[in-house]
């Protein structure tokens, strides 16, 4: 695999910055990668100038949080014209949206006993995008945890205490702001929606009515049946493929630039809906 279409700098909730990241891409022999940071663009600028003096291609991405039918739904954008205004304007109201949940969330742990202020969240931040990741990692540096699947298991996640929903937009919206800045708008990691066969059959068809052009079918945790399947069903619906590792630096242990991605061919197909 030489593209690797699904990573995350320190302007989300990675650990290494945009050039760290392009660089270990460029070590990894990847030749194409898109960084795709969470409601977060703020990474591309100098991503861009960087790529270009290593001689990497980069794909200007994002990845957008969603919710439809209780389920967390990650929908990938790439090739977007991130300076669009719209855009910028939306992304500062998401990150707005994700301060006031973490206040929330420091609230609602201090129930359970459980003490961190912003200022321990913020030491994970790099600049002003908190993610669940970084309250996490607070949840841990104070000892109440050593496990980051514990933290969200019995804190953060859905099903823990102390979950708060953050106003997010929904699939649709997503795929369509995507298709409106000139992308194109992948569902990530679809093994992680739960929502049974003909619900979720149900809901592509939605999506791909709103614009959807591919389901990221290769992922490192998809096993070869869930990627054929993943793969089936996007032929099923006339979408495209898209691939990556997801990768968080040290924010994800196990997980390595290059681990999932598109053969250079795959990528081409995604590069002609331009
Ligand atoms: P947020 O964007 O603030 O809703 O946080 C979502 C992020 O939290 C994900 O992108 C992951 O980086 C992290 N995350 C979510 N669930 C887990 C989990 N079970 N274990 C570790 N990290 C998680
Ligand atoms: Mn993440
Ligand atoms: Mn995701
Ligand atoms: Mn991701």
């Amino acid at each position: 695999m030489l593209v690797d279409l699904h990573s995350h700098t320190t302007k989300s909730d990675g650990t290494f910055t945009p050039k760290e990241l392009l660089d270990r891409a460029k070590e990894k022999g990847l030749k194409v990668i898109s960084i795709t940071d969470h409601d977060c663009v703020d990474g591309l600028d100098e991503a861009n100038v960087y790529a270009k003096e290593i001689g990497l291609e980069l794909v200007n991405g994002i990845e957008f949080s969603t919710e439809y039918l209780e389920n967390e739904i990650h929908i990938l954008g790439y090739f977007i014209d991130y300076k669009n205004e719209k855009l910028k304007d939306l992304l500062y109201e998401l990150k707005n949206e994700r301060l006031i949940r973490a206040k929330k969330i420091i609230e609602k742990l201090a129930k359970y006993k459980v003490i961190i202020t912003m200022d321990d969240i913020l030491k994970h931040v790099e600049k002003d995008l908190i993610s669940r990741s970084h309250i996490a990692n607070a949840i841990m540096d104070k000892g109440y945890c050593y496990d980051k699947g514990d933290v969200f298991k019995q804190y953060l996640g859905i099903h823990g205490v102390a979950y708060i929903p953050k106003k997010v937009l929904t699939p649709v919206e997503a795929v369509k702001i995507i298709k409106e800045v000139g992308g194109v708008a992948s569902l990530a990691h679809p093994k992680y929606i739960e929502l049974g066969g003909e619900k979720m059959r149900n809901f592509i068809e939605i999506l791909k009515g709103a614009g959807l052009d591919a389901i990221e079918c290769n992922y490192p945790s998809f096993s070869d049946t869930e990627t054929k399947w993943f793969t089936e069903l996007a032929e099923e619906y006339q979408l495209l493929i898209t691939g990556g590792s997801d990768f968080h630096g040290g924010n994800r242990a196990g997980v390595e630039l290059g681990d999932a991605g598109l053969t250079i061919e795959q990528f081409n197909k995604l590069k002609d809906l331009l």
